[in-house]
């Protein structure tokens, strides 16, 4: 039986290298590791721009105050086309944004005006006063290329394309269409099982059967981690059927997750069917770990559609709903991290401290469902979510972390001790 942190380091080890794909700029990176540095082609601003809503104006030389009353010669809006230049002794209307008329220096901003004569209609402005007597060469202008410089690098390889905004505002900003990422793997998702019916079955279950609760869940947690996921609907446990359904499945995807059909019993074909069938490595199928103990992880030489050589990865998970859901977490997440290039590989890990006392395992360490909040003191406390046996989803709901806990050599951790926590979702604030 292997120690969770050797099982990661397999799945780091046998986990094929990410591949450098080609991709459109725009939404659907989202969640992609950049695979080269990107060099912006285009300056932002591509053109001198006011920062405020006011006038154009020529800054006069050192020591000569710009204050005065001046003829308004034009407007510029913030709409391409060509402006007016500016002669000296004029200034121009101007709005945040806008191009700058050639020959102005700086921009006065309203507040820092008072208009002084309209045109007979009432409609433009004919004189406005500058009050302001200092007014310097530059300012309220962003320069050309002063947010983002044509040529330098706005991008590193290996950061990753988020949500939040920031990196794919940078792409769309120098006008990149395409660039370098890794691609992400497809995940083929698998329950097993003659006991396991589709969850949306209608009428009561017959004796011994039991709605399928791992394929719903794998899908949605691994869609949610940003991959594109394929059903692979439900397999019987006979190994024909499992064969076939793997096989056809490894043509379409990168990654198969199983659930069930990896504990001891006779029907628990699995890992037979993966080496024997499919001339597949399983490289580990037992951990010390609760719940998971019978995770499987291996890899299956296949040709691809050009027919070269390449190795697809199976995940056999416990069938227990709980135990899949954990160990996905813990062991799929990072396999899938390290095939798309992300950094670092797994859940982020956190220290918190416990709100109550929590009896431990003694012979395997224990990944307990918790809820982590940021208490009134700003610092992270976890919450057990009750009964913890590995047929129970439930103790999954609300959970946004695993508690690593380890074995003994006390029977029991108090509150307040401080433990490590793998972080699943996001985290409330009591602040
Ligand atoms: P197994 O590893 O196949 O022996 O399954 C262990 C337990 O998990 C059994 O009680 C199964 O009925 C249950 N189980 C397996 N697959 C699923 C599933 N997809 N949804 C819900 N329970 C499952
Ligand atoms: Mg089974």
């Amino acid at each position: 039986m292997l120690e969770v942190s050797q099982a990661l380091s397999l799945i780091k080890q046998e986990t094929p290298a990410p591949q450098v794909i080609t991709s459109k700029v725009g939404g659907s990176l989202v969640g992609s590791i950049l695979a080269e540095d990107v060099t912006a082609t285009e300056a932002v601003p591509a053109y001198r721009a006011s920062i405020v809503d006011g006038y154009a104006v020529i800054a006069p030389e050192e020591g000569s105050s710009s204050a005065g009353i001046f003829p308004v010669a034009s407007v510029s809006h913030a709409t391409p086309g060509e402006i007016a230049p500016l002669k000296k002794g004029q200034i121009a209307r101007i709005t945040t944004g806008a191009p700058l008329p050639p020959g102005a220096t700086s921009v006065v901003m309203v507040e820092d005006t008072v208009l002084k004569s309209t045109s007979e209609d009432g409609t433009e402005e004919k004189e406005v006063e500058i009050v302001a007597s200092d007014v310097k060469s530059g300012e309220n202008i962003r320069e050309i290329g002063s947010d983002i410089e044509s040529g330098s690098v706005i991008l590193r390889k290996g950061d990753q394309i988020s949500a939040t905004g920031g990196e794919l505002g940078l792409l769309v900003s120098v006008g990149k269409v395409e660039v370098r990422v890794y691609r992400r793997p497809v995940v083929g998702v698998l329950s097993t099982g003659d006991e396991i019916v589709q969850h949306d079955r209608p009428g009561p279950l017959r004796l011994g059967e039991v709605r399928d609760c791992n394929r719903p869940t794998i899908m949605a947690a691994v869609r949610g981690w940003g991959f594109e996921v394929i059903d692979l609907g439900i397999a019987s446990d006979t190994s024909g059927s499992l064969e076939e359904t793997l096989r056809a499945a490894l043509r379409q995807v990168d990654v198969v997750i199983t659930s069930g059909g990896v504990s001891m019993g006779e029907l628990d074909l699995l890992k037979p069917t993966i080496e024997r069938q499919l001339g597949g490595t399983i490289h580990f199928g037992r951990v010390a770990m609760k719940p998971g103990k019978p995770t499987t992880f291996a890899t299956v030489p296949v040709k691809d559609n050009a027919g070269a050589d390449v190795r697809k990865v199976v995940f056999s998970l416990p069938g227990n709903p709980a135990s899949a859901i954990v160990t996905l977490h813990l062991f799929v997440l990072p396999s899938l991290h390290y095939a798309s290039g992300v950094q670092p590989a797994g859940l982020p890990r956190v220290r918190v401290l416990l709100s109550h006392g929590i009896r431990l395992d003694m012979q395997r360490s224990e990944y307990h469902r918790a809820v982590v909040t940021v208490g009134k003191d700003g610092r992270l406390w976890a919450g057990s979510t009750g009964a913890q046996r590995s047929s129970m989803v439930g103790s999954l709901k609300s959970a946004n972390a695993l508690l690593c806990l380890p074995t003994g050599p006390w029977d029991k951790l108090g509150r307040g001790e401080e433990v490590e926590a793998l972080l699943m979702g996001s985290i409330r604030s009591d602040l």
